[in-house]
Order: structure tokens, then C-alpha cells, then sequence
């Protein structure tokens, strides 16, 4: 028998074609079965040749021999102990006799590509990107998920005791919904000196506005509840994950349309709000309240030009709502809320109304008129003293807190 020799080219052709062809029927063919919508967070399995087994051509389906890795066209044959059954060394080429053809057969096994996991476990025919990770533009790897987060609106404005809902959502890079639950968590600030309450204290012991749910997935209806005291709030929405986070929200609680009462010395003083006290913005009305209170104010001038003017003390705060009158939150200014309700001094410090005048006032107020939406609505003044003086038993004679508290437009709140 003549010694075999080499003939390469024998071999490679028939061997590269034979990977070829395998890739190019097998390896598509399975891409166009095996590769669903990448909405669903799918992608292709990738095939590949576990090992390859060189196929003597004169007898098919004949198992020679197994070679891990298929070698590297062009390179040295390393042959040696050719022969049906021997073995041939990794990364050589299977020398074959002159007058025999060797194919090369894959062997193919299915896996899935980074951040995908396979099912069933072992060869998988479908690939789902991991959580976190969604498919590339092309479908055919799972790329890292970048989540947006959105927190609308940006601003709002609510008066005290309301509610307002504020949405917070996430979306991937593609604008919709991320394939995983995503965790949003939101949280509530106040600005301290917010809504005339410059009491000159930490923010620790301030009420503020709650929000619910603190915390969720992906898109979030949050319910933001205002206490009664105005001010300032920022919702702060965060999301570990996010490109953007965090998010934040402005609500300002409060009363809106008061304005301040002008000064005015010939008509009336303000009082109140010194430099020692909690609260410097207090003279706050609605502008149909102060035009009736200045109307009331010209009146009583007129009619008492000898009497000093009206001295008028608190009304509202700048942003209305809960008028803690010690400022520290607790207790409160009754009414006072919304910039139609004033206290005028009518206790025994300089530039009360007079005990002698407090029926004379009273009636003045009752005639002074504000016609409002075609109904003409009278100002009440009533006398207030202390807790625990009635006044109606003896007007409260010597009680430094006496004083009118005079409601414009009949909305005493
Ligand atoms: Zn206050
Ligand atoms: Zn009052």
C-alpha cells in the first residue's frame, strides 16, 4: 500500500464548504425561526459548532474522528496515524490520503448571548434579556435599559387642606414602559420661612404636606395632601436607576389674590407684625375685602375726626391659610384664613376705638355696604377678648386682648 501524502486542498475545499453551507442554510434558517419580536424582550439564540466530526466522503455518516474547534484553514497539517479511527491533534488539519475527501460536520448547540437567559436551560431555543436589559435596535443582543423619569407637572398651586395628584414615570430609551418593574420613591420638603411663617426656627417642627405612595414602580400617581398652613413645598421624586433622577415638583399652598393692605396714616395704622414677632406679613386681604374695609375706615374717620384713625392688627398671612397666632404652629387665629377677616385695636392702648363707640362701630359696620356679584353684603364687626371673657356681660373692660374682629364680605374664615 503506497504511503498516504498530503494533499491539503482536498481537504479544505470540500471542509470550508461544508461549513459554509451549514452556516449559511442551518445557522439563517434558524434566525428566521427562532427569533421572535424583541418587544417581548427576546432575542435570537446564537448556534454555534460544539465540536466538528470529519466525515471520511466515501463512507458517509461514518464517525472518524472529533476535533474541538475547527482549524484554521491554511494552516500545517500535522498529520500523523492517518488512518479510519485515529485521532488527529487540535489545530491541525485532517490530512487525508490523496484519494479520500474529508468533510467536516458541526455539531451545533444553541446558546444565548450576555445578559440573556436561555429556555429550556441547556440548548435553549429562546433567549429573554435579563432584567435590567432589554433588546439592541437590531433585536439581536440585550443591551443595558436607560430609564427616564418624569415627575408632572412641574408646579402647582393648591390652597391649604387640598390634594393634588402628580404623576411620576419612568420610560427606557425607547419612550415606553421598561420591561421590569422599575422602584420610584418620592418624598416631601417645605421651605421653613415659607408663607409668611418667618418664625426663625429648623424645619424639623414645621407641618408640611404628605405624599402617597412614598414609594413604587415605574409610574406612580402620587397624591400630594396639603396641611392647613401655607407655604412652599418641593416633591422630590428619585429613582436609583434613572439617567435623570432626581426629579423634582413645586407646590406652593396657598391662598391665591391677597394682597397687602397700603399704608395709609390718614385713614388707618397698621399694626402688628413688629420685629419681635413670629409673623411681619399680616395685613393680607382679598382686594374686595380691603376696598370694603377702607370704605369703613373713611367712614369712621369722618364721623370721629377727633379719634385717632382705625389701628388695624392682623388679618391675613401673605399666602392666607392657618394664622398660628404664637407662632409655633399650634393653636390658632380662628378665621384669619383667607383675606377677608382684620382685628382692629379696640383694647386700652392707644388708638382703640373707644368703649364709648363700640355700639356706634358696630353699626357703621353693619352699614358699610360691598356689592358683590348683584347682592350688596354688610361688614360685621364683633368684639373679642380673651378665652374665657364674655364680652356681651361687660364688654371685657380692661382685657388687653379686646379688639374688633371685623368680617368683610360676610366670609368669615
Ligand atoms: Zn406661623
Ligand atoms: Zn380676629
Amino acid at each position: 500500500m503506497d504511503a498516504p501524502t498530503f494533499n491539503a486542498t482536498r481537504f479544505v475545499r470540500p471542509a470550508l464548504l461544508s461549513v459554509i453551507f451549514y452556516f449559511f442554510v442551518v445557522v439563517n434558517s434558524s434566525m428566521m425561526m427562532v427569533n421572535p419580536a424583541h418587544a417581548t424582550g427576546n432575542v435570537p439564540v446564537s448556534i454555534s459548532c460544539s465540536s466538528y466530526t470529519l466525515v471520511n466522503s466515501q463512507s458517509r455518516g461514518e464517525v472518524v474522528f472529533s476535533v474541538p474547534g475547527f482549524p484554521t484553514p491554511g494552516a500545517a497539517c500535522a498529520y500523523e496515524n492517518f488512518g479510519l479511527g485515529s485521532s488527529f491533534p487540535n489545530g491541525s488539519y485532517s490530512c487525508a490520503s490523496p484519494y479520500t475527501f474529508w468533510w467536516a460536520v458541526c455539531a451545533a448547540v444553541n446558546s444565548c448571548p450576555a445578559n440573556s437567559t436561555g429556555t429550556p436551560a441547556i440548548n435553549p431555543t429562546i433567549c429573554t434579556c435579563d432584567s435590567g436589559f432589554k433588546p439592541d435596535a437590531a433585536g439581536t443582543s440585550c443591551v443595558s435599559e436607560q430609564y427616564t423619569l418624569t415627575l408632572t407637572p412641574e408646579s402647582a398651586t393648591i390652597e391649604p387642606g387640598k390634594t393634588y395628584t402628580f404623576t411620576a414615570t419612568l420610560t427606557n430609551q425607547d419612550g415606553t414602559p421598561p420591561a421590569q418593574p422599575v422602584p420610584v420613591s418620592v418624598k416631601v420638603d417645605v421651605d421653613p420661612t415659607s408663607g409668611g411663617h418667618d418664625h426663625g426656627e429648623a424645619y424639623a417642627t414645621r407641618p408640611k404636606g404628605s405624599v402617597s405612595p412614598a414609594s413604587g414602580n415605574t409610574a406612580l400617581s402620587i397624591t400630594f395632601t396639603a396641611t392647613e398652613v401655607s407655604g412652599t413645598h418641593k416633591i422630590t421624586a428619585t429613582c436609583d436607576q434613572c439617567s435623570n433622577s432626581p426629579k423634582t415638583a413645586t407646590v406652593d399652598v396657598k391662598v391665591d389674590g391677597l394682597h397687602q393692605i397700603t399704608d395709609d396714616p390718614s385713614l388707618y395704622v397698621l399694626i402688628g407684625g413688629e420685629p419681635d414677632k413670629k409673623h411681619h406679613d399680616n395685613h393680607y386681604l382679598t382686594d374686595d375685602a380691603k376696598s370694603q374695609l377702607v370704605v369703613l375706615a373713611i367712614n369712621y374717620h369722618f364721623l370721629y375726626p377727633n379719634e385717632l384713625v382705625l389701628h388695624l392688627n392682623d388679618a391675613s398671612l401673605v399666602w392666607g391659610g392657618k394664622f398660628d397666632i404664637n407662632g409655633n404652629w399650634v393653636g390658632d387665629h380662628g378665621a384669619h384664613r383667607r383675606g377677608t377677616v382684620i382685628d382692629v385695636r379696640a383694647n386700652t392702648a392707644s388708638g382703640n376705638i373707644p368703649e364709648r363707640l363700640f355700639t356706634d362701630f358696630e353699626k357703621l359696620a353693619d352699614g358699610t355696604q360691598k356689592n358683590l356679584a348683584g347682592s350688596s353684603v354688610s361688614a360685621n364687626a364683633e368684639l373679642h377678648c380673651s378665652s374665657g371673657r364674655d364680652p356681651s356681660a361687660d364688654n371685657c373692660v380692661g382685657d388687653d386682648n379686646r379688639h374688633y374682629h371685623v368680617i368683610l364680605l360676610g366670609v368669615d374664615q
